[in-house]
């Protein structure tokens, strides 16, 4: 059996538990709380996500240390990167108008009673869009890399590389090392992959069992047009995109990309998510890792398209709610603001909420509102995250392919890459 396999169906258990635990409301009791949801699950859920995490920094830097250095030139990278953001631009840009506009469809706010009691959200100060280019470039690499800080560890990366192909031999000898090194990295990710299937059943028992059927209620209409909106993104907008601008079969596509999927479902979280991804599209799918390793992490960091449908939906969800009336302008606002948050935010759990913030104060919505939402976000978040990487892998596959960097022959082999169990 396939490793993918083997996760999905842990995976299904793991709900079916969660689910059987919240329903007798075992979740209350001590002896869940303490052994089971806080004790035994959490330790091997929180175990195999610090694990991933661990291979976050290491792995970026290895990697897009090599990519850098097999580009070889300056321009060309600056080609791919342009190529890159305007492909990762345009598709948040989709993402958000179908969002806003099923959202007028559906009308998921319309007659919603707003209860007195919900948890009143405060926002945090989000960074600036100016502060965030200026932090592009690290005062200090290693802390950079001790922060976990990917814009910074990238742009670090890129240029240590490319100072390495103008070295000489002394850079060759460091490109030779950083490969080995990079090879290394690559088998504890896959060996870490390997505990993956345990790992997700935990994780997804601990959030059925405290969430349950009943939390969505009267959430129900927003839960679902958000739902909604991201399966048309994932098995529409984006098998359309492959296929007009990287004349690739999407099918095949889809299948590969599930071993990622499963993982973004389960952490939540599209950074830790990178060392899965980056090994899916470069084994499975066959991009070259001069590509790759550079799209993917970026990606990771600045490409959410699940993000930003939430955040349309929710928008006009939230103003419907309140019984505001948004007009033209104010919804391009949102695309543009929705956008631009989906580039600031690192690709955690629960960020996309914390810079709704941001778009709902630029079209003068109340923001403790985020609070009515708040409850039923982590399944929304673990759904966006799998979008939000299913993204970036396509992206990564059209741009390599308009680069000549794609593989066909391992892309159309269904077993390549392939983690048997
Ligand atoms: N959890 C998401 C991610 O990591 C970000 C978010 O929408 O909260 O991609």
């Amino acid at each position: 059996m396939s490793l993918t396999k083997k996760i999905i169906i842990f995976m299904v258990v793991g709900a079916i538990v969660g689910i059987a635990i919240n329903y007798f409301g075992y979740n209350k009791t001590p002896f869940v709380e303490t052994y089971l949801t806080g004790g035994l699950f959490k330790v091997v859920g929180k175990l195999f996500l610090n694990a991933l995490r661990m291979m976050v920094v290491p792995l970026v830097f290895v990697s897009l240390f090599c990519g850098a250095a097999a580009l070889r030139e300056p321009s060309q990278l600056g080609k791919l990167g342009g190529k890159t953001l305007l492909f990762y631009l345009f598709t948040t840009a989709i993402a958000l108008t179908i969002a806003i506009s099923m959202a007028y469809l559906i009308n998921p706010g319309l007659g919603f009673d707003i209860p007195n009691d919900y948890p009143k959200y405060v926002a945090k100060e989000a960074p600036s869009f100016v502060d965030v280019l200026i932090n592009m470039v690290p005062t200090n690499p290693i802390k950079a890399m001790a922060q976990g800080n990917m814009l910074q560890i990238i742009v670090f990366s890129i240029l240590l590389g490319l100072a390495a192909t103008m070295a000489g031999k002394p850079g060759e000898k460091i490109i030779d090392f950083m490969q080995n090194i990079n090879d290394v990295v690559m088998k504890l990710v896959h060996i870490i992959m390997e505990f993956a299937p345990y790992a997700v059943f935990a994780l997804i028992a601990i959030v059925f069992a405290d969430l349950g059927a009943k939390a969505i209620g009267d959430l129900a209409k927003y839960f679902f047009t958000v739902m909604l909106v991201l399966m048309i993104h994932a098995f529409i907008v984006y098998p359309t995109l492959l296929s007009v601008f990287g004349k690739i079969n999407p099918i095949t596509f889809l299948k590969k990309i599930q071993t990622a999927v499963v993982f973004a479902f389960g952490s939540a979280s599209s950074n830790a998510t990178i060392p899965v991804t980056l090994r899916t599209v470069t084994k499975r799918m066959g991009v070259d890792k001069s590509v790759a390793s550079f799209t993917i992490p970026f990606g990771a960091t600045i490409n959410m398209d699940g993000t930003a449908i939430m955040q349309g939906v929710a928008t006009v969800f939230i103003a419907q709610a309140f019984g505001f009336d948004l007009t033209l302008a104010q919804l391009g606002t949102v695309v543009l603001m929705a956008t631009m948050a989906s580039i600031g935010t690192a690709g955690v759990p629960g960020v996309g909420l914390l810079m709704l913030a941001g778009v709902l104060e630029q079209v003068g919505l109340p923001v403790e509102a985020i609070g009515i939402i708040l409850g039923i976000d982590r399944l929304l978040d673990m759904t966006r995250t799998a979008v939000n990487i299913t993204g970036d892998a396509a992206v990564t596959c059209i741009v390599a392919k308009s680069a000549g960097k794609l593989d066909e022959e391992v892309f159309n082999d269904p077993e390549a890459g392939i983690i048997e169990e």
